[in-house]
């Protein structure tokens, strides 16, 4: 293999340079929120592969799990010879959405094809075109989502141009000075200028925006958009990749509303590491597609539906929900710690649901400017003495958490550690 270096030359010469990757560094192997690199060094993983590690790097039942699997078969494809465990994987989706009606389950491989699904779904549940989506949001790389996305660059720029009939509203966002009256406002007049609600399929949201920031959707927001949608014959879809399976305490974070969408989507977490996706939603609305209209070659893979099934009843078992939300006020507390003894001023707002928070760095109290720089800064300090970190929002200067929520006490402690010297690093 050889070192880091060596290894980024070969990388820069042979991978396409679109693919960003957040730190020179190859992973030699990993176990629940620690990972080694090809080096011997250790780091404390508080990015989780980009959310998808709530259970942690190779949880042991999710790995049994999918060995087994291996030694009975990896791959018949769902729609030439089925298997159980996609079934039960549906049924545990079907299970543990909200809302008590009868629902069904579509499994995938990416986030970004469960959401595509989901807007093939909703059209044809409804028969209209359009896709309302929100500043911010962040739904995938695939043409359609991309079209569905909200943010420039680097997602779009060069791209489009993109599907059409796809709309988009402001989020609401305090931090930016939009309230949930303005983005309801905005989305009333959208109705006016561009989008006949008639012709509306779907209103997608994430529960607590993700790449854009880990803001999290006001109550009031869903119960606005639940009644539009009821009021317009609009389906309502929330976007879980990011926010769902325990990451903010709940199993699906718009569960801290109250309110019951129409279809959610769902991967990452779901299964622990492996490749699966899929949208569950209300049975009628979920088989308005004829049959052969969705699907793919590897939707559903056995082993990632094996490896699924055990992350969620690690889930279950080890009362990650309630770890998640435990951890969430140890990272506020010890955020608005650090940030009054180290950076004064430097750290603000931090914010999220449960253990899916994010913190702030702006320039200075006055303006409170975003600080892309200082973060920057932050997380290469962190990488350097071992940690890692990764920042969101549409200025990037936000730093969110994303740690496995089975790492121990001592380990949230020694990532916080870190952090707080690779702040100070930062600031000297
Ligand atoms: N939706 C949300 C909310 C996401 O966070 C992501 C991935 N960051 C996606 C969709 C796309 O998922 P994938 O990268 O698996 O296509």
């Amino acid at each position: 293999t050889g070192s880091n270096a060596a290894l980024q030359r070969r990388r820069e010469a042979a991978v396409a340079r679109g693919v960003a990757s957040a730190a020179p560094v190859f992973a030699a192997r990993a176990e629940n929120a620690e990972l080694w690199d090809v080096e011997g060094n250790r780091y404390v993983d508080f990015a989780g592969g980009i959310a998808v590690l709530n259970t942690g790097h190779r949880h042991p039942k999710v790995i049994e799990a999918a060995k087994a699997q291996e030694d009975l078969f990896t791959h018949t494809s769902f729609q030439v010879i089925q298997y159980e465990p996609y079934v039960a994987l549906a049924e545990k989706l079907n299970a543990l959405a909200p809302g008590d009606f009868a629902k069904k389950s579509l499994l995938v491989t990416t986030g970004a094809e469960a959401v595509e699904n989901a807007i093939k779904i909703a059209r044809a549940s409804t028969g209209r075109p359009g896709v309302i989506a929100f500043s911010g949001g962040y739904h995938g790389r695939t043409m359609l989502t991309l079209g569905m996305t909200g943010k420039v660059s680097p997602y779009k720029k060069d791209f489009g141009p993109f599907p059409g009939d796809i709309f988009r509203a402001p989020f609401p966002d305090a931090r930016n000075g939009v309230t949930v009256e303005d983005a309801l406002n905005a989305l009333q007049t959208l109705f006016l200028t561009d989008a006949d609600p008639s012709r509306v399929a779907a209103i997608i949201l994430e529960p607590v925006l993700g790449e854009g920031g880990y803001h999290p959707v006001p109550a009031e927001m869903w119960q606005a958009l639940r009644a539009i949608c009821d009021t317009h014959g609009i389906l309502l879809i929330a976007d879980e990749i990011q926010s769902g399976f325990g990451r903010t305490g709940k199993w699906f974070a718009i569960e801290h509303s109250g309110v019951v969408p129409d279809m959610i989507t769902v991967a990452k977490s779901m299964a622990g590491g492996y490749p699966i996706a899929g949208v569950v939603g209300r049975a009628a609305v979920m088989d308005a597609a004829q049959p052969g209209g969705l699907g793919g070659t590897y939707g559903g893979n056995p082993v990632a539906c094996a490896a699924a099934l055990a992350a969620i009843d690690a889930i279950e078992s080890e009362a990650l929900l309630a770890r998640s939300m435990a951890l969430g006020e140890t990272f506020r507390a010890r955020f608005a710690d650090i940030g009054a003894r180290t950076a004064p001023y430097r750290m603000w707002d931090i914010r999220g649901l449960g253990c899916m928070l994010a913190v702030e760095f702006v320039t200075d109290f006055e303006t409170a400017a975003p600080d892309a720089a200082l973060t920057k800064s932050v997380i290469a300090h962190a990488l350097k003495r071992g940690l890692i970190l990764l920042a969101c929002g549409m200025h990037g200067n936000a730093l969110r958490i994303m740690v496995p929520l089975t790492a121990s006490d001592a380990i949230i402690e020694e990532g916080l550690a870190i952090f707080e010297a690779a702040l100070a690093d930062a600031m000297a």
